[in-house]
């Protein structure tokens, strides 16, 4: 059976929550109290309705007690944020993601039982930091709050060399897991005799000190 996904909030985050929900496939209802926001989203969704996510009665009515997930995406208004995210855990909305702006309102939605906090502009924000220190990096995601992962460009000395003789694991710690060549077929899980070649993009998981060692080693 297919997942239902209800999104509150379509504003810049929600609504690109939404679109690409919405070109993956998925059934989306979406909610906007702004009836602005809802005439933006009337060719993309079905099911489009201006509502105040804070008013449980209006929610049931609507349906959202029936779904699967609901993502929580409203920005500034922090009372209608922690109230929608208590409305729906409490209809037995089985998974909720809410946007968190800050540490204190995360430590709120968790205490109300969220199952997925996110922070969208934080996490930009530490991408952006990789990306204009590190002239290699071109992505940077963290897995955990000790673990991440990033893609490479190949530095120049990494290139015509194997695996096994450029020995990043002993150097630095940290694993290649995946070569992205120049013309983008994935080397999942690269053998030690693999070569690197120019043009090629390196992705590398491991701890976040010995990734920031890599990234400055690299240049
Ligand atoms: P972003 O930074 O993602 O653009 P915004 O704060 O601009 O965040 O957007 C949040 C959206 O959530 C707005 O469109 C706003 O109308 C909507 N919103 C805020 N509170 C509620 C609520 N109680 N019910 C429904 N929609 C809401």
């Amino acid at each position: 059976m297919k997942k239902q996904f209800v999104v509150i909030g379509l504003g810049r985050f929600g609504g690109s929550v939404t679109r690409t929900l919405v070109s993956l496939g998925h059934e989306v209802m979406g909610i906007d109290r702004d009836e602005r926001r809802v005439q933006e989203f009337a060719p993309v969704l079905a099911h489009v309705y201006q509502a105040d996510s804070t008013d449980e009665a209006v929610m049931r009515q609507l349906g959202v007690h029936n779904m699967d997930h609901a993502i929580v995406a409203i920005g500034e208004d922090l009372q209608a944020s922690i109230l929608s995210t208590l409305i729906l855990k409490d209809m037995g909305v089985p998974y909720v993601t809410a946007k968190a702006n800050n540490d204190y309102h995360q430590r709120v939605l968790e205490g109300l039982g969220a199952d997925q906090i996110v922070h969208p502009e934080r996490d930009t924000g530490i991408r952006v930091a990789h990306q204009v220190t590190s002239k290699n990096t071109v992505e940077y995601l963290e897995l955990s709050p000790e673990h991440s992962l990033v893609e490479i460009i190949a530095p120049d000395n990494f290139c015509g060399r194997t695996i096994k003789t450029l020995n990043v694991r002993a150097k630095y710690g940290c694993n290649i897991m995946a070569i992205r060549r120049k013309d983008n077929e994935m080397v999942v899980a690269p053998h030690a005799d693999d070569y690197i070649y120019e043009g090629d993009l390196l992705v590398v998981i491991g701890k976040n000190i010995d990734i920031t060692r890599f990234e400055k080693a690299i240049g």
